[in-house]
């Protein structure tokens, strides 16, 4: 797993990988959401075609990614993948406002099982404005405190299979699906101990 704070990430997703271009469309499981200060939008690009829209927001994400085969070794099916990553990122979306001094509505994301950067399943979690203010950065700075907490917000919700007080997120650009309560505590979970078992 890497974990990185890019300068001026792209959302309009560039021509892929040779990986996720081989796939056939929708299987790359690409979702870009939560998009531009609660602006919502379907940006849904299943040929990776490298134009979501016509819209591109450079600005700064805290990112990581992961291994497939670790998340299916951890449990997940290939299936659950793209709902696990989604309800994750969501999760995170909603958890950061305790860590930095912004709402939801400032900071989006994306989640994806190959991201063409990356070459696999990868996790944003970005600032809302052009330039980005700080949020990505900060959230970096406290990841394993907020990570924790957002797997916790999510094991501790009592619904069933996800509900707007854990991973269901009122500006979601791709309406709430696929969306993997459990899954998302699995990746959150693989995440946390790759990054602890470092510090
Ligand atoms: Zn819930
Ligand atoms: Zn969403």
């Amino acid at each position: 797993m890497r974990l990185l704070v890019l300068a001026a990430i792209g959302l309009a997703v560039v021509a892929g990988s040779a990986r996720a271009a081989g796939r056939p469309v929708g299987a790359h499981g690409l979702i870009a959401l939560d998009w531009h200060s609660g602006n919502r939008s379907t940006l849904v690009d299943h040929e990776l075609s490298g134009v979501v829209l016509g819209q591109t927001l450079a600005t700064r994400a805290v990112w990581y990614d992961l291994d497939e085969a670790v998340l299916l070794a951890a449990g997940l099916s290939t299936a659950q993948v793209p709902g696990a990553l989604h309800a994750a990122e969501h999760a995170a979306i909603g958890l950061l406002p305790l860590f930095a001094t912004c709402d939801r509505w400032d900071i989006g994301g994306m989640s994806t099982v190959v991201h063409p950067h990356t070459g696999c399943p990868t996790v944003f979690v970005h600032d809302g404005h052009p330039g980005g203010a700080g949020f990505a950065e900060r959230g970096h700075a406290v990841l394993i405190p907020w990570l924790t907490a957002t797997r916790a917000a999510i094991v501790d919700c009592k619904c069933r299979a996800g509900c707007p007080s854990c991973v269901q997120s009122p500006k979601c650009g791709n309406g709430n699906a696929p969306l993997d309560k459990a899954g998302a505590v699995t990746v959150l979970g693989v995440v946390l101990e790759s990054v602890s078992g470092r510090s």
